[in-house]
């Protein structure tokens, strides 16, 4: 078996034409073999959606949740709606063709095709995950960087696709060189109008004694598939849980904070723009535990 394994989708959406009639729902390609049309909106433009879902130890974490932001994201960019089964299969598809390892990922990916073509491109891989273990141990450090965008800018803005999983992530990128920069491991986005927004690859959990408090989808952010578990773990061990709109002061003053992502599921934060922070070691173990061995 292979450490990666790639599908091509046939029909990614059920509203455009197939790539090839009658051609199987997805077939497996070689991941090295030149695929991806040089003309294709995803690679000219950054213009189309993505999802990364995590595989522990053989099961897929949190797929309904996964297909269903698709689903979302490509709503927001008004292109056609992924076919759920399709994807579904093809993830499966992947996750099933590679070494069995503890921990591995797939990603799907559906651009909105070659311009003019109307059909968009889709692919899903499958990869194991690799250095994650040490941001959950030791936790990880953050800085605070302002997004440039009020809280309420999908209100107001909704072109802006804040909220969306877009491939258009070089943003998400830039920050994690800035965050270096400063000294840190990660950033967290913060509004021009001072409240607490998201990772940049995560969502962010606070710890106010039996309380969890994480912001709300409403900023513009993800809507998290881990932070979702999480909270339903957290039900089932007697804590509280809340969508907040979270000035900057609450990081702060929280008992403890998380970025909650899959494939490195919760990341305890040890420091803030250079502040220690304390982590929650038994409650980091715990939600690790639990997020690990998730069998869907
Ligand atoms: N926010 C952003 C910007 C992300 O890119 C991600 C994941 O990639 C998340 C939040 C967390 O989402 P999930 O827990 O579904 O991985």
């Amino acid at each position: 078996m292979p450490s990666t394994a790639l599908v091509l989708l046939n029909r990614p959406s059920l509203a455009a034409p197939a790539h090839v009639d009658g051609a199987p729902a997805h077939r497996f390609v070689e991941p090295d073999e030149p695929l991806v049309n040089v003309l294709d909106l995803g690679v000219t433009r950054g213009d189309g959606v993505f999802e990364t879902i995590s595989v522990g130890y053989g099961s897929i974490q949190a797929l309904d949740a996964h297909i269903a932001r698709f689903a979302k994201s490509a709503g927001i960019l008004e292109m056609p709606e992924p076919d759920a089964d399709a994807w579904r299969d093809a993830v499966q598809a992947a996750a099933a063709a590679i070494d069995p390892v503890d921990e591995a990922y797939v990603k799907t990916i559906m651009t909105r095709g070659i311009e003019g073509d109307d059909r968009p491109t889709g692919w899903a891989y499958a990869a194991p995950a690799l250095g994650r273990a040490t941001a959950r141990s030791e936790g990880i450090r953050v800085v605070l960087l302002d997004r440039g965008y009020r809280h309420d800018v999908r209100q107001t803005s909704p072109w802006l696709l804040q909220g969306a999983k877009s491939l258009s992530y070089a943003v998400n990128r830039a920050v994690i060189r800035e965050a270096h920069r400063r000294d840190a491991d990660d950033a967290v986005f913060v509004s021009s109008d001072g409240y607490l927004l998201e990772g940049s690859t995560s969502n962010i959990l606070l710890r106010f004694g039996d309380r969890l408090v994480t912001p709300g989808t409403n900023l513009g952010i993800l809507a998290g598939t881990t932070q979702g578990d999480v909270f339903d773990f957290a039900v089932t061990q007697g804590l509280e849980v809340a969508y907040e709109l979270l000035p900057i002061a609450a990081l702060h003053e929280a008992d403890a904070a998380w970025l909650l992502s899959s494939v490195r599921h919760a990341a305890p934060i040890r420091a803030v723009d250079g502040t220690p922070k304390p982590i929650d070691r038994t409650f980091t173990d715990a939600l690790n535990d639990f997020l690990l061995h998730r069998t869907k």
